[in-house]
């Protein structure tokens, strides 16, 4: 998850999650990133914030049925929306992802894996250099409610709307000037 841009909403409906969403609230003796030496493992340090929520990949709502279906899922506690910016080779794209705050059940007390040997490969592709750590968790935009999903779906709708009859209208008048 990359947690750059402008605007978060996480914590507002997720209290009971604190100690995950905060870096303020790492666990006594925890350094910045940039404290840990070579030789020590920034996991130590960690609470296990990557053992505590999945993310899936949602195709980008456009429609009414689109932004109804993204309701139902932020209808379920602990679950928010975030879109997040790609760009590759130049071109950039929004890219909608679904967020469920749910603990491994493989997550120690300690923090630690308790099937490290065999965890899955999602967590053994997962790398620590880039992980959330130390992110303040602050998304380009991000939902948690069905209200505001509800929201910003009607807003989208009715843009488009506006923008199709823009572009009828155009055509229009393009065609009576030809004529
Ligand atoms: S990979 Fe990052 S978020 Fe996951 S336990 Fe290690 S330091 Fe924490
Ligand atoms: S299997 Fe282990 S490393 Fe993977 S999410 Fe669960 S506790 Fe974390």
């Amino acid at each position: 998850m990359d947690p750059s841009g402008k605007k978060s909403e996480t914590g507002k409906r997720f209290a009971v999650e604190l100690p995950v969403l905060r870096p303020d609230l790492l666990p006594p003796g925890s350094k910045h990133r940039d404290e840990i030496t070579p030789d020590e493992s920034i996991c130590d340090f960690c609470v296990g914030k990557c053992c505590r929520y999945f993310t899936v990949p949602l195709k980008t709502p456009r429609t009414r049925a689109d932004f109804d279906e993204l309701r139902w899922y932020l209808a379920h506690q602990q679950t928010m929306i975030f879109v997040e910016t790609e760009t590759t080779n130049g071109k950039s794209r929004k890219r909608w992802n679904l967020v469920v705050w749910t603990r491994c059940e493989y997550l120690k007390s300690d923090h630690g894996c308790a099937i490290y040997e065999d965890r899955p490969g999602v967590c053994r592709d997962y790398k620590a250099d880039t992980c959330e750590y130390d992110s303040p968790w602050v998304f380009e935009e991000s939902f948690e409610t069905p209200e505001s999903i509800r929201a910003y779906g009607e807003r989208f709708l009715a843009e488009a709307r506006e923008a199709r009859r823009t572009r009828a209208e155009a055509k229009t008048s393009a065609a009576k000037k030809r004529s």
